[in-house]
């Protein structure tokens, strides 16, 4: 009996560390053991159900995939209809909605909760005696479809739940979605297997929720979120949603954590601004914020309309994408050569942003999407990147024109080699052929590169194209009366451009090999180069065996950097670098004597980049996640989920005002 009772506890424990596991890493994105330690702890669970079958709880982990092929899904009934939301499409709209919630209310600043709007599925689950009960699509509102089967695939969602002081029976409403990283993981897996490939994360996940087979449901890396609840009355312990969705978190619901109380307008409009600027950042998308009032009471004296509540609203960001036509595409040498086909659009506002180009990236790209002159397309702008194409709008389509690959550099007229298994396309002549020489001196003056500060991109063009320079090492021979050749160029400035190119020469020997614009090196893989080769000399004689022997360096990586020293012209530029003075700096550490230091939040007296490389100038290793190792955080503003990890293992942290003691220790 005593045996019974321990291997039963042993097996209760398990479930109940693996489901908070699962919600950890599925939810939050923050494990807090190693995947090698998951699987251990989860073998032994099957062990124990292996053996005593009998013992084997609706609760396990191992009982979320049904074996059970569905022929279609029935249709259920929502007990409480499942209503949509009004939506605020500008900042007046939400005013609106505020001021006359006050009004109604009687009142100044009402509270209200607001979160994220996810862009997923939403569905209606059940809860009964503290079991998960089932699950139903939102459908028309009214009706919608069982998927039971498929929602219990959520590893996130709790199977059982403690329900003291929850009603026996209660629905709740969530959303069901995917990560982008998983979208664009799941596509490729689909594109290999020749399957039809998903246009958005959203059409994914609801995809994924309505498949036949559990199983395919399971691989689908479906998440969820919890945001509502169908009636208010049955809830006789809480007050407020905040207070409830607290308690939903605690007792192991899968809840948003930008979650926010506020009150007053000006509260909910400066949210709606920090969360715009945090939208791209997330790994899942979001199309807005749902705001609703906090206190149940007030949702009865306020009501619905026929179809939504009066007392939530959606307020929606601008939308990042619209639809444009192409009229023609025209194509762009790059740096190393590589041609870019773009497309020329009629121009078209995203965001409060003209665009009038977009890049079609390369050719496989142009035939994934089916892409051609004419077409009308959906154009998508994030941040700083350049705008692309998202898809093709086929209902559209009427005459359209294949988009046919050039022959020859569109620059300088050579012969285009097919690179890359055929789908990009390269000017070879990399010494004569304008755009690539502007470009790789650009990129030597950049900022993360040799640093040179006033020179902008528009001169380099300028001294290019009168022939005053045509390789990096030219900058530095440059004289006043070359500056002079220039228009609108004065004195002052010409003084200003040529310190500024004399303070550049010292400089650390990795962003040096980063300028030199090895293709396909980027900063990270010049920084271990600079770590493994602790000279100029060293690195220039390396062998493909020391490379490719270096983590960050792959054998496609290590050819292109033989190749470039191989080149006499690259070596003759490289000398005269150094022979005009160019010092080199080197690290002071090893790398396994490096303290790893993570940076979080913003700062008002610096930048985050520049903390950066002080920081990695004297020895330090900048990394983007805490862990027990780290040994020091230094925190600004608003820092977020690292400050808590930080403080619970014990980490040094530096706040903004102590940093510059710190820094001051470098000199
Ligand atoms: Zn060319």
């Amino acid at each position: 009996m005593a045996k019974e009772k321990k291997i039963k506890d042993r097996y209760l424990k398990l479930i109940e560390v693996i489901n908070k596991h699962n919600l950890l890493y599925h939810t939050y994105d923050s494990p807090v053991i190693s995947d090698s330690e998951y699987d251990h702890l989860y073998t032994e669970l099957k062990d124990i159900e292996n053996k005593y079958p009998s013992i084997i709880s609706e609760s396990s982990p191992t009982q979320r995939v049904g074996s059970q092929l569905l022929d279609y899904f029935e249709k259920r009934d929502h007990e409480q209809p499942m209503l949509s939301l009004s939506n605020a499409a500008t900042e007046n709209d939400f005013i609106d909605f505020y001021n006359k919630l006050n009004i109604n209310n009687n009142i100044n600043d009402i509270e209200m909760f607001a979160e994220p709007k996810f862009d997923g599925l939403a569905v209606n689950i059940n809860y009964e005696n503290g079991l998960y009960h089932n699950a139903t699509t939102r459908g028309d509102g009214y009706v919608g479809e069982d998927v039971t089967q498929n929602v219990k695939t959520i590893k996130s969602l709790p199977m059982v739940i403690d329900n003291t002081s929850l009603p026996k029976k209660f629905s709740i409403r969530g959303e069901v979605f995917i990560d982008k990283k998983d979208f664009t993981e799941i596509n490729q897996e689909l594109r290999i297997k020749k399957q039809k490939e998903y246009s958005n994360p959203r059409n994914l996940a609801a995809g994924s929720i309505r498949q036949l087979d559990p199983a395919v449901a399971n691989s689908r890396r479906l998440r969820l979120f919890l945001h509502g609840i169908a009636e208010t009355d049955s809830f006789i312990n809480f007050k407020k949603h905040s207070d409830l969705f607290t308690h939903f978190n605690n007792i192991g619901f899968p809840i948003n954590k930008y979650s926010r109380v506020l009150s007053g307008i000006n509260e909910c409009l400066s949210y709606f601004e920090e969360m715009s600027k945090q939208r791209e950042t997330m790994p899942y998308e979001i199309d807005g914020l749902v705001y609703r009032v906090n206190s149940f009471d007030r949702y009865k004296s306020l009501g619905f309309t026929s179809k939504s509540p009066k007392w939530a609203i959606a307020y929606k960001f601008k939308s990042l994408e619209s639809l444009s036509r192409i009229l023609r595409v025209t194509f762009q040498v790059g740096r190393t050569g590589t041609i870019t086909p773009v497309a020329e659009l009629e121009p078209v506002n995203i965001g409060g942003v003209k665009v009038a180009r977009a890049t079609l990236h390369n050719f496989s790209e142009i035939s994934l999407k089916d892409i051609h002159i004419n077409d009308y397309v959906y154009v998508k702008r994030a941040g700083d990147v350049i705008p692309d194409i998202d898809r093709v709008e086929l209902s559209k389509r009427k005459s359209v024109k294949k988009i046919i690959p050039p022959k020859k550099c569109p620059s300088c007229d050579s012969v285009l080699k097919r690179i890359d298994n055929q789908v990009a396309y390269k000017c070879t002549n990399h010494k004569k052929c304008i755009p690539q020489i502007e470009q790789s001196i650009i990129h030597f003056i950049a900022r993360k590169a040799m640093n040179i500060k006033g020179i902008g991109n528009q001169m380099i063009r300028e001294l290019v194209s009168k022939k005053i320079i045509s390789r990096s090492s030219d900058l530095f021979t440059l004289t006043e009366s070359d500056f002079q050749k220039l228009d609108r160029v004065g004195e002052k400035s010409i003084k200003n451009y040529l310190s500024s190119i004399d303070s550049s020469k010292k400089v650390m020997f990795s962003k040096f090999i980063y300028a030199l614009g090895i293709k396909e090196v980027g900063e990270s893989s010049a920084k271990a180069l600079a770590t493994e080769f602790d000279s100029l000399n060293k690195l220039l004689r390396c062998k493909y065996d020391d490379l490719v022997g270096i983590s960050d360096i792959g054998p496609v990586v290590a050819t292109n950097i033989i190749s470039f020293f191989k080149d006499t012209s690259n070596i003759s530029n490289i000398t005269n670098l150094i022979s005009s003075g160019i010092e080199l700096t080197y690290k002071k550490n090893n790398p396994e004597n490096l303290l790893s230091v993570v940076i979080t939040g913003s700062f008002e007296n610096y930048k985050r980049s520049d903390l950066s490389d002080i920081l990695e100038a004297n020895g330090y290793k900048i990394s983007n996640t805490i862990s027990k190792t780290t040994n020091l955080l230094i925190c600004g503003n608003k820092p977020g989920s690292k400050l808590k990890k930080a403080q619970s293992y014990g980490t040094n942290i530096v706040y903004e005002k102590e940093l510059a003691m710190l820094l001051a220790e470098f000199h």
